[in-house]
């Protein structure tokens, strides 16, 4: 099986136009200079020694700003430094993240000839009173037509998505998400809202303007988005955020962050299908059979789910069979 590996390299935000209201980028960029092209070789020549698998589809992917936001020598710099490793083939392609509204037709025939493959739109959300309230400075047609665009010119499209939002409910990040199937996006990103120090929620959320979603909130939300886009086919890259690359140092006040977010989401998937599902046998025991991706959440997370069926059983046991795929799991009684 094709395992896909991300290089990311991480720009400091430098020419973003508009400061979101829960973004601390700027305050980050202040304190980070651009990496030279030596420390991005350095990243992508480690990052390549560190892969196991032999069958692999590489990626570079400049990641942390609006890519297209900078100048076009500064995006033809970066992109030059990935040449020689895709012309080795040790790399098959370049993924950048940039804005919706940093999108256009001389952009993209450009990205195109540089060997870019997959353009990640920070989206956030697809509806106009969540976008105006978080200060984004775009809208949602904006969203729907750079997706269009990039959709035209060949490239993957992922579209990222924040859920908990100013303005947000669990019915327009649900709309949000059917809206990113619509547009056509291969793939996407969950990230719950943070309150983080020196933004504009701050204010809010020091006011009693903004609530941001409790941890139980986020992970049901995540829960329910995660299965749409999973039904839909547009693959879920990542759901919650790495303390180390998008908590930039400016400090968490507030918000539904947890370590290992994306366990909590994946266990209560497991938990809904076990309460789901009806035909459970009368043994005292009962192994239950995933395939080895899938055994920790099946476990769940401080094997939340093994407790509970621990109520019903007296003995519970997972073991993987490699003839499973996805989230498909099979029970024996004991
Ligand atoms: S979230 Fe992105 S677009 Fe918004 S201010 Fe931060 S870097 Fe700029």
């Amino acid at each position: 099986m094709i395992r896909h590996y991300n290089i990311p390299v991480f720009l400091p935000e430098l020419a973003c136009p508009f400061r979101c209201s829960y973004c601390n980028q700027s305050a980050v960029s202040g304190q980070q200079s651009l990496p030279d092209a030596d420390e991005i070789r350095n990243v992508i020549e480690r990052n390549l020694q560190s892969f196991t698998h032999i069958e692999r589809h590489v990626e570079i992917a400049f990641f942390g700003g609006s890519f297209t936001g900078l100048p076009l020598s500064s995006q033809a710099y970066y992109l030059n430094i990935a040449q020689p490793y895709l012309q080795n083939k040790h790399v098959q392609g370049i993924r950048i993240s940039t804005r919706p509204d940093y999108i256009d037709t001389k952009t993209l025939e450009f990205l195109k000839t540089q060997g870019v493959k997959t353009i990640e739109l920070g989206a956030q959300s697809l509806d106009d009173e969540v976008l105006q309230k978080s200060g984004r400075g775009h809208s949602v047609a904006d969203v729907i037509a750079a997706s269009q665009l990039i959709l035209e010119h060949g490239f993957r499209l992922g579209l990222q998505m924040m859920i908990g939002l100013p303005a947000d409910n669990f019915e327009k990040a649900s709309h949000t998400a059917q809206q990113i199937i619509d547009a056509g996006a291969h793939e996407t990103r969950i990230y719950p809202c943070l309150v983080l120090h020196d933004t504009a929620l701050e204010q809010l959320y020091r006011q009693g303007n903004y609530v941001p979603l409790s941890l139980s909130e986020a992970v049901e939300w995540s829960v329910a988005l995660n299965l749409l886009f999973e039904k839909s086919g547009v693959v879920v890259l990542r759901t919650g955020l790495h303390a180390s690359e998008e908590l930039g140092g400016g400090g968490l006040l507030a918000g539904p962050y947890h370590p290992s977010f994306k366990a909590l989401v994946m266990s209560a998937i497991w938990g809904k299908q076990f309460n789901e599902f009806a035909e459970w046998p009368t043994s005292e025991g009962v192994i239950i059979f995933t395939t080895s991706k899938e055994l920790n959440f099946a476990v769940g997370h401080e094997a939340i789910n093994k407790k509970k069926l621990l109520d019903r059983y007296q003995k519970v046991f997972f073991k993987a069979d490699p003839q499973l795929e996805g989230r498909d799991f099979y029970i024996q009684g004991c």
